[in-house]
Parts: structure tokens; C-alpha cells; sequence
């Protein structure tokens, strides 16, 4: 079934993550302005950003003009391909640790000692998702920046700032009014990275929370407001 785009703001969409998708389908935001759509984050793979163009399309969107990757990672970048000619904004390490990581995305080979490299194991998960290599293309980010951007769309501003972390050291968080976008910058390491002792990233969070947005979306949640964001500190 297609998920439903969820309304944030007049202006702002959320399409949810799915949980149950056998490989990680992170949310996708929409911002809407007069002529122009902006997305955060372009979809796990082109399946995956042709149902969201599907719905797009149902509330008559505008042209997608910009993608906001909120870091390198896949399932944030591979749907990208299907969005026409958009401008790929990003911070300026997302470019090179996008095509090092997946430049060779489509042999999965497991080092001897059981250990995987990050691009064997996205090539394992987007086996599932990607279907025809062939077809499939990388879009590295077409604009990069360092500490800050403003992104002036129509009368929208658009706010990206770097935040790394122990995440994606290309870690950014989007800001359109009060709404808050994450990625996936306060969770622990990827997968493939992870140690049992790992955490959210609670000195983040705490950051996070200073910013006073009223609408917090992490890519693998769904919208918070800033006490239901606050809560995450009792974890720690
Ligand atoms: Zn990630």
C-alpha cells in the first residue's frame, strides 16, 4: 500500500517512513512554494521516489526544482535519478563520501573476516530495492556548502546547517518556519559501524531542542512536537 502523505505545515508534507519495508525507507519532506517543490531527501531508490511522485502528483506539486540530501547515505540518495533535472544541494563532504562509498555499489563482497564494507552491505539492502542496476544511476549533489546555506525558493527560505555527528560526518538539519528536519543526525553509528555501547546522540539532541523548532522530523520517525522531542532525553 502507498503511504499517505502526511500535511505539517500548509506549505509542508511529510511522506512517513514504512517500518515494515524489508530494507530501510526513510521519510521523505516536501516543501511546497507558488512554483517550485523541494524535497528532503530524494527516497530510498527509484521505486521507492515514484510513489511519492504519485502522490506529489494527486495535490498537483509543482516541478521538483531541489533535493536536499541530509546525508550520503542510500537510502537518503539512490531515488534521486527520477526527479528530472533538480538541483542536488548537500554539505560539501556528501559528494565524496557518496561516490566512495557507492561508486561500486553492485558487487556485495564480504571481507574474509566476516566484516562488510558500508558498500557491500547497502548493495545487500538495495538488492531488494534497486531491482535493475542497470537502469540505476548515482546523483551526486550538483551545489555543496560548509557551516551554512540559505536556499531563497519563491518566498521561502530554506535554512541548512552542518551538524555532523557520529552518524554521517555529512550530517545536516533543514529548517522551513518552525519545522525541523533531521535525517538521521542524533542516531548512533550505521549499522555496520554500531558497538553494543552505542546511543542516540543526547549532547545533539539537547543542541537540537535549543534550535526551538515547534515541528521535529527525524527520517525514520514521524513529526514530534518539542516535548515529544524532549522526551527522547529520558532514553539516556
Ligand atoms: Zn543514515
Amino acid at each position: 500500500m502507498t503511504a499517505q502523505l502526511q500535511s505539517v505545515r500548509e506549505h509542508i508534507w511529510y511522506f512517513p517512513p514504512d517500518p515494515d519495508a524489508q530494507s530501510p525507507q526513510p521519510g521523505v519532506g516536501i516543501i511546497i512554494t507558488p512554483n517550485a517543490t523541494v524535497l528532503v531527501d530524494a527516497g530510498n531508490s527509484p521505486q521507492h521516489a515514484r510513489q511519492i511522485r504519485t502522490v506529489l502528483r494527486e495535490i498537483a506539486a509543482p516541478p521538483v526544482a531541489y533535493i536536499i540530501y541530509t546525508h550520503h547515505h542510500w537510502d537518503h540518495t539512490f531515488g534521486a535519478q527520477i526527479w528530472g533535472q533538480p538541483i542536488v544541494v548537500a554539505d560539501e563532504q556528501c559528494r565524496t563520501l557518496l561516490l566512495e562509498t557507492y561508486g561500486s555499489h553492485t558487487r556485495h563482497t564480504p571481507h574474509q573476516d566476516g566484516t562488510e564494507s558500508a558498500a557491500s552491505l547497502a548493495s545487500a539492502a538495495t538488492q531488494r530495492v534497486v531491482g535493475d542496476w542497470n537502469a540505476f544511476r548515482l546523483v551526486p549533489p550538483h551545489i555543496t556548502f560548509t557551516g551554512k546555506l540559505s536556499l531563497n525558493v519563491d518566498e521561502r527560505t530554506i535554512s541548512l546547517t552542518h551538524i555532523g555527528g557520529q552518524h554521517a560526518p555529512d550530517s545536516i538539519i533543514v529548517r522551513c518556519d518552525d519545522v525541523l528536519f533531521l535525517g538521521d543526525c542524533y542516531y548512533p553509528p550505521p549499522m555496520y559501524l554500531r558497538e553494543p555501547e552505542d546511543t542516540l546522540d543526547f549532547a545533539m539532541i539537547e543542541a537540537l531542542l535549543a534550535e526551538q523548532a515547534a515541528i521535529y522530523i527525524d527520517a525514520h520517525g514521524l513529526p514530534r512536537t518539542h516535548a515529544e522531542f524532549a522526551q527522547l532525553l529520558a532514553q539516556g
